[in-house]
């Protein structure tokens, strides 16, 4: 049988049935295939063996085990690793399409040299060692300058901690960017300051009542596949899911309930159920007893504060009724401790978001249910080990960094998406800006702000792109060009939290070789340090990454681990004498007892306040936080005289009133503002809201064909008495006009009473102008202009065309692994609808393309909590018309 696309999905489904029914072996030989004999689940397409290496997805950053199928040197099958604790098995249809990723025709082949100006598109090419001489040269010749600072490393989602760290100290520089205000740094603050860590693994699988807030974990949130089937699970067994979002995803559909809260007042509606809970005494015993005993404030002064956050209160504020807010409340607290709220983006992607982030801290803590099983559990991460000798942190001028810190003390994981605003304000321009796993120009609020900044030669003397492909940045504005590998040829060790409450480590390991002339972002660091030579060298000279990572992972967990990480993709720790397991090695007794709880209420041992003392840690006259020997970090508490792990915040306890908020100009205690930039919306305006649909990340699966077939659209959703109001019906054209620049952009409605009136919702992840044939459609308008897309058939001649992948790389002729499927509907943005469907013939075809909201955002110091340093996405206000 000629294997099409459309015969492997259906055979697919045939076997998945199959194979349940138990009829394995038999039933897959009479389709022709044989099963895995090494994979269990993998299907052979030819009968020969298929060599199987288990490592991790990063098409997200969620990160889950995946196991990858290689034959004769190519991938030809992904699936989910049964041994990883978080997706026991199972991964999303984004983690199964990374063989499209990897074998992506728009991948850039050999490190490239702009010979134009920015923006004309001309290369030549060089060879690596060219490429790394170049920026090797450009590191020496500033640091002779003595101001490192002039260099700048700013990296998008990139899950490995130890190099780009190593590699910005050895070069003497502090500007090391990462992209957390583009994605969830106010909640990460806001968590930090009540619990120390920046995340938390509420235990969904065993909680009977989840309340999610701006978390839509079943499509694109942190830790999708690892929760979302932890829900399901629960909800097997009878929990309850009620989810606030004013726009129906895929969560709030699955939901008991769904509450369309306005953007940005999720936090409003947190206190008021925090005030129910108090003034209609339904706290429970545990949750009393763990404020008066572990929080810095005492419950008694506790209710007194929260007395005016009433329901009706919140109701004026956030739409919510004040009944459903006391309902849901008393639903919730009953099913106490085994209950939690959980939080993400749209909870704090808002200028008040680091605030909102402590609200919802708070009410999990009145429930008492703060890392208690079933209840909001602190994160249990395995940890990576530190290879000596390790860099000491840069002295000099650091203006940048200086700017983010003057404007944003508190926000401890920064505001870079202000760049450009950090470099006008400082007059402080950058002579070498290197960026990897980022595509600045696309992925960030206002992107007219970032492209001009980004062609300023003067701010940005020589820009290095580590991209694999050709994205907006890298044909637009890179100087250099070193092609990265992806996920799947890469080496790298990474310590995620655990949604199954048992710390663990995981590898990302090459599954195939790296393609083309492309090399991995951190062997060219270590590779350009040596280059640089002298104190900078000193810090890489392990002979490759290969021993760097297994020193990383032998340094901590001990001489073996790497031969198991490596074996299986991820290890987990000790358990009766056999020193690591994978998850499908355990035992359920086993699992239960690696599950940790109660994490912060541990005693430290006699052996730990000795190790204490002799590394010169601070310990408080009386009761207090145990510092570390700067003083920075909270490494313990003393309580009643007693010494525990307590809570790594400023006081060692969960912490309701923190003083480095008031010392900063903010309320001490929980409270709620409503968003500046909103609060005076009119009646002709709505909030722009944004999100990832569930097949996409931000900017990077736009060219994989699987996904965009599913989701390779994205009409803007309307509630009906809106459109209604403006005379708007599904498939018109429609102007969205932002800001007093008034930034426009033109897309299709989609009418759906699944939003709140007062918004308009357009997803991200779309309307690339750059990124590949299917990304942008060869056809995306711009000031007027069609602009020519870039086609690397015709310009790099060069090109080596792709084993059994045909073609040349048009959108008529690309052929995938399995056939092209021509002539499907498109999805319209994950609802099917019989009126946006004539719009799109098929979802190759040229003339649809999606839509960035990105360009129309508005991004200043004003769109930017105060506080976390978060972009707020949900605080742009348009308006709306019929084109
Ligand atoms: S959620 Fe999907 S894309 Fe993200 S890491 Fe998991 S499998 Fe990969």
């Amino acid at each position: 049988m000629k294997l099409s696309r459309r015969n492997f999905l259906k055979l697919g489904a045939a076997t998945a049935t199959l194979v349940s029914l138990g009829s394995k072996t038999t039933t897959l030989k009479a389709f022709g295939r044989e099963k895995l004999k090494e994979g269990g689940q993998g299907i052979s397409l030819t009968g020969k063996k298929l060599k199987k290496i288990n490592s991790t997805c990063l098409m997200c950053g969620v990160t889950d085990g995946i196991t990858g199928f290689v034959k004769d040197g190519r991938l030809v099958k992904i699936e989910g690793n049964s041994k990883h604790p978080n997706n026991r098995g199972k991964i999303c249809a984004k983690g199964q399409a990374g063989i499209q990723y990897l074998y992506d025709p728009y991948r850039i082949k050999y490190p490239m040299k702009r010979v134009g100006k920015r923006g004309e598109d001309k290369w030549e090419r060089i060879t690596r060692d060219e490429a790394l001489n170049i920026v090797a040269e450009k590191i020496k010749e500033i640091q002779k300058k003595k101001d490192a600072g002039k260099i700048a490393i700013h990296k998008g989602r990139d899950r490995d901690k130890t190099i780009l760290k190593r590699f910005g100290k050895a070069i003497g520089t502090k500007h090391t960017f990462n992209h957390t205000s583009i994605c969830e740094a106010s909640l990460k603050v806001g968590y930090e300051t009540s619990m120390g860590a920046d995340i938390d693994m509420a235990d969904v699988a065993k909680s009977k009542y989840t309340i999610l807030f701006g978390d839509n974990v079943f499509e694109a949130s942190y830790m999708s596949v690892p929760m979302s089937q932890r829900i399901m699970d629960a909800r097997a067994k009878g929990a309850k899911l009620v989810v606030f979002d004013p726009r129906l995803s895929h969560t709030a559909g699955q939901a008991d309930n769904w509450f369309p809260v306005k953007p940005g007042t999720d936090g409003a509606v947190l206190l008021a159920m925090c005030n129910v809970l108090t003034s209609k005494n339904k706290v429970p015993a545990a949750g009393k007893k763990f404020i008066n005993e572990w929080s810095n404030y005492p419950y008694d002064k506790l209710v007194k504060h929260l007395k005016k956050f009433t329901p009706s209160w919140a109701e004026k504020i956030s739409g919510i009724k004040a009944a459903d807010i006391e309902r849901i409340t008393i639903e919730f607290a009953k099913a106490a401790p085994k209950c939690c709220a959980r939080g993400y983006n749209g909870l704090s992607n808002s200028v008040n978001g680091a605030m909102n982030a402590r609200n919802l801290t708070l009410l999990n803590a009145l429930v008492g249910n703060i890392d208690e099983e079933g209840g909001f559990c602190l994160p249990k991460g395995g940890k990576a080990g530190k290879v000596k000798p390790d860099p000491t942190d840069p002295e000099g001028d650091f203006p940048i960094k200086d700017i983010d810190h003057e404007w944003f003390p508190l926000a401890s994981h920064h505001a870079y998406h202000l760049l450009p605003d950090y470099v006008e304000e400082s007059g402080y321009n950058i002579d070498l800006y290197m960026i990897h796993m980022y595509n600045p120009i696309y992925s960030n609020p206002d992107v007219k702000r970032w492209r001009e900044f980004m062609y300023d030669t003067k701010k940005l003397k020589y820009i290095v792109d580590f991209s694999p492909f050709w994205s907006e940045t890298a044909v637009e504005v890179a100087d250099l060009i070193i092609p990265d590998v992806t996920y799947l040829e890469r080496l790298a060790v990474s310590a995620m939290p655990s949604a199954d409450q048992m710390p663990f480590l995981q590898l990302y390991q090459p599954i195939v070789e790296p393609m083309y002339e492309s090399s991995s972002v951190y062997d060219n660091y270590f590779e350009i340090a040596r280059k640089v030579g002298g104190e900078t060298a000193k810090y890489f000279k392990t002979r490759s990454l290969d021993a760097y990572q297994k020193e990383v992972v032998e340094t901590e967990w001990g001489k073996g681990s790497w031969k198991k990480i490596k074996e299986e993709g991820v290890i987990i720790p000790t358990i009766e004498g056999k020193k690591y397991k994978a998850y499908d090695e355990l035992t359920e007794a086993e699992r239960d007892k690696l599950r940790k709880y109660h994490t912060y209420s541990k005693e430290l041992k006699k052996e730990d306040i000795a190790e204490m003392k002799e590394k010169e840690y601070k310990f408080p006259d009386g009761d207090g936080p145990i510092l570390d020997d700067k003083g920075k970090e909270t490494k313990g508490v003393v309580r009643d005289g007693k010494y525990y792990k307590g809570f790594t915040t400023e006081t060692g306890l969960f912490t309701i009133y923190a003083e480095s908020w008031k010392e900063e100009g903010h309320s001490a205690l929980p409270d709620f503002k409503e968003p500046e930039p909103t609060k005076g919306k009119k009646n002709d305006e709505l909030i722009l809201i944004t999100g990832k649909p569930n097949v996409h990340t931000q900017s990077r699966t736009a060219n994989v064909a699987w996904l965009m077939e599913i989701v390779g659209f994205n009409p803007a959703w309307i509630n009906p008495k809106t459109a209604k109001a403006k005379g708007i019906s599904t498939g018109d054209e429609i102007i969205i006009e932002s800001g007093k620049a008034a930034k426009k952009m033109k897309c299709y409605a989609y009418v759906t009473e699944g939003i709140n009136p007062d918004c308009i919702f357009v997803s991200a992840s779309l309307g690339h102008w750059k990124y590949g044939d299917l990304a942008s459609k060869g056809l995306v308008k711009e000031e007027g202009k069609q602009r020519k897309m870039f086609d690397a058939s015709k310009d790099f001649p060069a090109q080596e065309l792709e084993k059994g992948f045909g073609r040349k790389t048009t959108t008529s002729n690309r052929m995938y692994p399995f056939g092209v499927n021509k002539g499907t509907p498109v999805n319209t943005g994950g609802f099917a609808n019989e009126k946006v469907n004539p719009i799109v013939k098929n979802w190759e075809d040229k003339t649809v393309v999606g839509y960035s909201p990105n360009p129309i955002m508005e991004s200043s110091k004003k769109y930017t909590d105060p506080v976390g340093g978060e972009y707020a996405w949900s605080n742009t206000l348009v308006k709306v018309r019929k084109a």
